[in-house]
């Protein structure tokens, strides 16, 4: 046998058929995307630019370079949140990786609600633990009832990631408030994954984050989707102190370091503000759900730049094989959740993408 068993617990994606119809097609109608429609901003291209000229381009420290993490950390505690130190990494994917491999041991249990960015369950198998998810559907709040019956004496971990991908959920204080409350009551540790947290459309003084509300979280960010360097690959933990020093000997084995000039690029980016670029995204996030709230069974997302609605039938494979047909490429719900009842549509596109992309769902409904 020349793959090990862990291969094998990946399992073959059922909607590959769906992608490679989608691969197939010329000039689709392109609702798929899950990064920004606008590229990195200038002077961020141009510092990271200036670095490369510069020399930067060896082997940084393992946690990042210094300037970066401080700064990093003084951004967190200006917003509230608990931590005492920060690790640069490979993207939010890689902080995730690192977060679960210092934490989570084998046959451990993460509590994820369900629906899901994919990601979570494959790193969580990967390193065998085991994802148990709460099914949050229809309307996509954490219920105390669900959590607490998901709760084992396995359980180490809760996943939360608000603003969500695929729902463009945003948690509410109340929510997160409860899942502080009972995962301290059970000694539970928290990842709360805001690489979205610019992407919020409700009021700046309804923005509440895990790790303001609760010590033993681990917040992951990044600057994938914030100053859309998701080529980039550049993320960050913050969390206590012993959980990061753990990680950055760990990225000393699985990823070294990270990419060089990004990070000084990424200084920058920090004191670059994008609201300006994301501001636009409200617009569109008004324009897709005007145009399908009467047609489907449809959540009005707050965040991120997806939207999440119930297909007719029930079968959003089918349904996105029938939009591929009118050349409209979307993600099929069951990518993100063990129910199929939805489809995800991105709204990080050109306004007359979006138009075109509404009016063909209009007419499928
Ligand atoms: N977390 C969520 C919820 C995401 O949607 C994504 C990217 O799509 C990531 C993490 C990964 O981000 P990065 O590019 O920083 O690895």
């Amino acid at each position: 046998m020349l793959l090990s068993d862990r291969v094998m617990s990946v399992r073959p994606s059922g909607v590959r058929k769906i992608f490679d119809l989608a691969n197939k097609m010329k000039n689709p109608i392109n609702l798929s995307i899950g990064e920004p429609d606008f590229d990195i901003p200038d002077p961020v291209k141009e510092e990271g630019i200036k670095w490369i000229r510069a020399g930067f381009n060896k082997y940084t420290p393992s946690g990042g370079i210094q300037e970066l993490r401080e700064k990093l950390l003084y951004h967190l505690k200006r917003k509230n949140i608990i931590c005492d130190d920060v690790i640069i990494t490979a993207g939010a994917t890689g902080g995730l990786l690192l977060s679960l491999m210092v934490t989570m041991n084998p046959g451990d249990e993460v509590i994820i609600p369900d629906p899901y960015f994919v990601l979570y369950e494959y790193q969580i198998m990967l390193l065998g633990g085991k994802p148990v998810f709460i099914d949050i559907y229809p309307d996509f709040t954490i219920k105390e009832d669900a959590l607490r019956e998901a709760i084992t004496d396995k359980t180490k971990i809760i996943l939360i990631n608000s603003p969500n991908n695929p729902t463009g959920a945003v948690c509410s204080k109340e929510e997160l408030e409860m899942v502080a409350r009972v995962a301290k009551e059970k000694n539970l540790i928290v990842f709360s994954d805001d690489i979205y947290d610019k992407f919020a459309y409700m009021n700046n003084a309804d923005k509440v984050y895990l790790g303001q509300l609760y010590d033993k979280t681990l917040t992951i960010g990044g600057f994938s989707k914030t100053w859309a360097m998701t080529g980039w690959r550049l993320g960050f933990v913050a969390g206590p102190k012993e959980i990061i020093q753990y990680m950055v000997t760990m990225q000393q084995y699985v990823f070294s370091s990270v990419n060089s000039f990004a990070q000084k690029a990424a200084l920058l980016a920090l004191d670059y503000n994008t609201d300006s670029l994301i501001e636009g995204y409200r617009r569109k996030r008004d324009l897709i759900y005007d145009g399908l709230k009467d047609k489907y069974n449809v959540v009005k997302p707050e965040g991120a730049f997806f939207i999440f609605p119930e297909v007719p039938g029930g079968d959003g494979d089918k349904f996105v094989e029938k939009a591929l047909e009118n050349n409209l490429f979307i993600i099929p719900g069951s990518v993100f959740s063990s129910r199929k009842s939805n489809v995800r549509i991105s709204f990080a596109a050109g306004e007359e993408d979006l138009l075109k992309g509404i009016d063909v769902l209009r007419k499928m409904a």
